[in-house]
């Protein structure tokens, strides 16, 4: 199919806001001027896309999307009854549209609408346009979060990007800035980890990448920032369920990412599915107005998470009924409902009934408007469907998925064994569940062609040096269906091998939801490996033979009886398509691993949580009969090479609040291979009116050092640094000592010190 642009189809005398000359603020207003209250509202409404269609061509098919999602049908709607509905203006929005072809006859429907005015299509693109088939995936966020590279998330959100509007999608509902701080909950995986430093320059970069300097400029698409705010902290590590946190934490740990996302002009931001302290998001004025817009400064608008309106009345029961819900949420601050139907009836009648001002209609509609002028969609919504499978998935893509694979990898122990000297090895056992599979994409993935994914046993079949012998023993693909039989083959076939490597984790794939052990709603009570891969693991080690465990999994998964008796342990976490290779070259040596843990693994889920930014009380008392502390602590991560660290330098010993300093750290590579490493800077303040954690990350930067090199890595550290809340929740420095602490990992043992004084 093929489209004109704008100039052909409309014609001289067109109303002003069809008229690309005029600036948008114009444009927005002629607009609105001539909407009718339905036509807003209709704005604000959100459904979801009709790819099942797509394949059926059958418009009466009444829509059951997402099978798996009792929530996710349209009850008595079918295909014609939604383009109707776009034909009449009640829909602004659709999300998870899924083919090119399919973007353009959305948006051919709404150009023949009364006012013309295009849609604005999202898609949870949150590491490349995952959900498309054919398109880059990237590493999945906490993966992308071990490369500790704000460069390269910039590059990777500019590449999604790209893809998403060669395929008709304008909004990314990413990036994810949730501070991950419990691992039961199945989404730790979409996060850039526990710290709100790192979340925050990621987050910003991940913005920065996905809108450009304007999100207006061609291949540029909005931001969403989610989920506003604290669910990653669930009670119970459910998803969804409530959170219970003192403002102080909101403000140190969930807050900051908001608030420099939006600094960086995220454009829009999606409402959490829980409830604070009592209040649930999608309701709260608090959040979505006196933080959000007031405090942050936040310009653009907020749209809703899947069917959380209505779960103001069905969940968390602070109203009666869906027209309660609507009001609740819009009064609060909510622009947009996604999923759709039961929103623009009850809005309407409630401005009709003075309950809402139209003023808050117009001013949520006004931003929806303005990002679809930004975008160029008046002028042009469509996109040329043949050219998409020149424009996703280009060598150029695929190059960077490669490489933030590699920089992501985290090798968590190494007794001797890596990498693998083919000298000495020369016959390799490959197996264990996740060797085959895709679980390596990650979560918010549909199926992809197997062409474009290097799995690990691929990986290893590409890259084993000549006179290596590979035998991959396919024991099936789920994690959750290794039995006793899959057991004994592979320690029969392991006699002949000199290393066995063994690959086993998780799986987060959502169109594989009946094997699904992580990912959205996957909450586990405990953290070990699911089924009997913990029993393979054991087997395998009791064959005497070197076992090399790689982890592919979407969250820290409680590992100790690994990590004390496996010699050599990889955590790929979720490495995206071209993982298997990254796994192999590392393996074999060929890249040299320089990923580090953005969170902390526990020991056990006992010990959760384990962040390392705590108090100094956290871990006064100790566990009775285990250890207390983390199996492996943030920003951890191993080489195949050594780096030396000096003792940071101070550009003064004493300043005075609001004074900059410098801190210089001069860190050598002292073995024999070139390496990358993460420098990191911690900053502790030592005596303060109101608790402080023990160290929290301010600096970071990733380096490479050819052996023998050193360079000099320089942080500049200004007030915020310092800066804490106070009894009166003012951010002010206080005057005394402070620790700054460089080093390779968050742990003691990895840092070096100086004293810092505030005067
Ligand atoms: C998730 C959001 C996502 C939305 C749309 C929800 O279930 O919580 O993160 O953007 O679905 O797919």
């Amino acid at each position: 199919m093929n489209f004109t642009g704008y100039f052909s189809v409309y014609g001289q005398g067109e109303p002003g806001y069809l008229d690309p000359g005029l600036p948008v603020a114009e444009r927005v207003e002629d607009l609105l001027e001539r909407m009718t209250l339905e036509e807003k509202v209709g704005q604000m409404s959100q459904y979801v896309g009709l790819f099942h269609l797509e394949k059926s061509a059958d418009l009466d098919t009444p829509i059951d999307l997402m099978a798996d999602d009792a929530n996710a049908f349209y009850p008595g709607l079918s295909g014609k009854g939604l383009y109707d509905l776009i034909g009449k203006g009640k829909i602004g929005s659709f999300l998870h549209v899924l083919s090119a072809k399919e973007a353009n006859q959305l948006q051919k429907a709404a150009r023949q609408t009364r006012l013309r005015i295009p849609l604005l299509i999202g898609i949870d693109a949150i590491h490349g346009n995952a959900l498309y088939e054919g398109a880059t995936v990237y590493p999945t966020p906490l993966s992308m979060a071990s490369a500790w590279d704000t460069g390269l998330v910039r590059e990777i959100a500019r590449q999604t990007a790209r893809e998403m509007r060669a395929t008709g999608t304008h909004w990314a509902f990413s990036p994810n800035i949730d501070v991950a701080r419990d691992p039961r909950w199945g989404r730790v995986g979409e996060t850039f980890g526990e710290d709100p430093y790192l979340v925050s320059a990621l987050g910003v970069a991940m913005v920065e990448g996905l809108q450009g300097d304007d999100f207006g400029q061609p291949g540029n698409v909005l931001a969403c920032i989610k989920h506003f705010v604290a669910g990653s902290e669930p009670v119970n590590g459910l998803n969804a369920s409530p959170m219970d946190v003192s403002e102080r934490t909101l403000r140190e740990v969930y807050f900051p990412p908001y608030r420099k996302a939006i600094e960086a002009g995220a454009f829009t931001a999606m409402a959490a599915h829980n409830e604070i302290n009592g209040d649930p998001c999608h309701g709260s004025r608090y959040l979505l107005t006196d933080i959000l817009r007031k405090e942050f400064g936040f310009d653009g608008f907020v749209v809703s998470d899947w069917m959380d309106i209505e779960r103001l009345k069905t969940v968390h029961r602070v109203v009666e009924n869906q027209k309660e819900a609507c009001f609740r949420a819009v009064d609060a601050g909510m622009d947009m409902h996604m999923h759709g139907p039961d929103f623009l009836e009850p809005v309407v009648e409630l401005v009709q009934e003075n309950r809402l001002a139209e003023e808050r209609i117009d001013a949520a509609v006004r931003k929806i408007l303005e990002a679809k002028f930004r975008l160029g969609l008046f002028e042009n919504p469509f996109v040329d469907e043949a050219e998409v499978p020149h424009l996703i998935r280009t060598a150029g893509h695929q190059a960077t998925a490669l490489e933030a694979a590699r920089k992501s990898i985290v090798l968590l122990k190494n007794e001797g064994v890596l990498p693998l000297n083919p000298d000495n090895v020369k016959n390799i056992l490959v197996t264990g569940p996740n060797a085959g599979n895709h679980t390596i994409l990650g979560d918010w993935t549909f199926e992809q062609p197997s062409g474009n994914i290097t799995t690990v046993a691929e990986g290893f079949k590409a890259i084993a040096p000549p006179g290596v012998k590979l035998d991959y023993y396919d024991m099936g693909k789920q994690v959750t269906e290794v039995t006793g039989a899959h057991i004994e083959e592979a320690v029969r076939r392991s006699r002949e091998a000199d290393v066995v490597v063994a690959v086993v984790g998780s799986n987060s794939l959502r169109y594989e939801s009946r094997f699904k052990t992580n990912g959205e709603n996957v909450a586990r009570d405990n953290l070990d490996l699911v089924g009997m891969q913990q029993q393979l693991i054991e087997a395998l080690y009791h064959t005497g033979k070197p076992v090399v465990v790689v982890l592919v999994n979407g969250r820290p998964l409680g590992v100790e009886w690994i990590a004390n008796h496996i010699p050599a342990v990889i955590e790929a976490w979720e490495p995206g398509s071209a993982g298997g290779q990254a796994i192999a070259e590392i393996i074999f040596g060929e890249v040299n691993p320089s990923g580090k843990l953005p969170i902390t693994i526990p020991r056990n889920v006992g010990q959760v949580p384990s962040y390392y930014n705590h108090k100094n009380a956290h871990y006064v008392k100790k566990y009775k009969w285990s250890e207390t502390g983390p199996l492996y602590p943030f920003g951890f991560g191993l080489s195949y090479t050594g780096f030396e660290y000096s003792d940071p330098v101070l550009s003064a010993e004493k300043i005075k609040a609001g004074e900059k300093v410098t801190v210089r750290v001069s860190v050598s590579n002292t073995g024999e291979r070139t390496g990358e490493e993460v420098v990191q800077l911690y900053v502790r303040d030592l005596y303060s009116s109101v608790t402080r954690p023990l160290k929290e990350l301010k600096g970071f930067k990733r380096i490479r050092l050819e052996p023998g090199e050193r360079k000099e890595v320089v942080f500049e550290l200004d007030e915020e640094a310092f800066s804490f809340y106070n009894m009166d929740m003012e951010r002010i420095v206080e005057p005394g000592a402070f620790f700054i602490m460089t080093g390779s990992s968050s742990a003691n043992e990895d840092l070096k010190t100086a004293e810092l004084v505030v005067e």
